[in-house]
């Protein structure tokens, strides 16, 4: 059952590609499914200050028809979901639902980046921990995931412990933390997936932790797959050692999307 959930194309403007590569991507590495989600629209800084973080919102129409244009092409070659990732930014609930209804989705990704303007993913403003307490960042994020899965807005949680990208560990055991978020994903209904993105940074290791890993299949909360890809050669990368790795603790079964309903496929 070779799925990929999490991919991006050059439209964010830190991404290479166009969709179609990674579509082609996947059919050359043999994937059952691709996913489609590319970084939703910046609502709370600006485009003009930051061009490099997401599309435009002029974008989004175009970004879905050609989606939707590709699914339809490539039907018989390989199923194309039709994906955003969703930032969650507090306070802007409204501008994300509108977005999240206005079109025909086959899954919304809930990803925490930013804890106020600070992108916590972003290489270019790791300056931001600095003086900063590391477990009071690691607080607000995590209580910005809880935040996020009880807004119903989104299908699964992206990355759900990408706080930890840069390497910054809090001294104090934040196990607490992970799970009070691992927690309000299994009482909102929704999956997490496994992003290999992690591997390559400066954490070293997926997202989530093969201990978070292990808290969710206690939890029993649905899993997928995604490879973060921003290069169309990164399609399904590492999706053996993932598969072992959720095999290791239990999994037996990816969460997939369409037209917003959970199938869960054996793998
Ligand atoms: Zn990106
Ligand atoms: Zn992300």
């Amino acid at each position: 059952m070779p799925i990929d959930y999490h991919t991006h194309n050059y439209r964010c403007g830190h991404a290479v590609g166009t969709l179609e590569e990674y579509v082609l991507s996947a059919i050359d590495k043999g994937l059952d499914e691709i996913g489609l989600s590319d970084h939703m629209p910046l609502l709370h800084i600006s485009h003009e200050d930051n061009p490099d973080i997401a599309m435009t919102m002029e974008e989004l129409p175009r970004y879905v028809e050609e989606c939707l244009s590709l699914q339809e092409k490539y039907k018989d070659r390989i199923a194309v979901r039709v994906g955003l990732e969703g930032d969650f930014i507090e306070g802007y609930e409204e501008k994300i639902e509108a977005i999240v209804q206005a079109y025909p989705w086959d899954y919304v990704i809930g990803s925490v980046h930013f804890l106020g303007t600070w992108d916590v993913t972003d290489f270019r403003q790791v300056h931001q921990w600095e003086g900063r307490s590391v477990i009071a960042a690691y607080e607000q994020y995590f209580d910005a995931i809880q935040k996020a899965a009880a807004t119903g807005f989104y299908d699964y949680i992206g990355h759900i412990d990408a706080i930890k990208r840069f390497g910054y560990r809090p001294e104090e055991d934040p196990s607490a933390l992970e799970d009070a978020a691992l927690q309000a994903v299994k009482k909102h209904n929704l999956a997490f997936e496994l992003n290999a993105a992690g591997i390559h940074a400066p954490c070293k290791e997926m997202y989530p932790s093969v201990k978070m890993l292990e808290r969710a299949k206690a939890y029993d909360i649905p899993v997928t797959f995604g490879s973060d890809a921003h290069h169309p050669d990164k399609v399904g990368q590492k999706q053996a050692d993932a598969q072992t790795m959720l095999k290791n603790v239990g999994y037996t079964h990816l969460a997939t999307f369409q037209g917003r309903k959970r199938v869960l496929k054996p793998f």
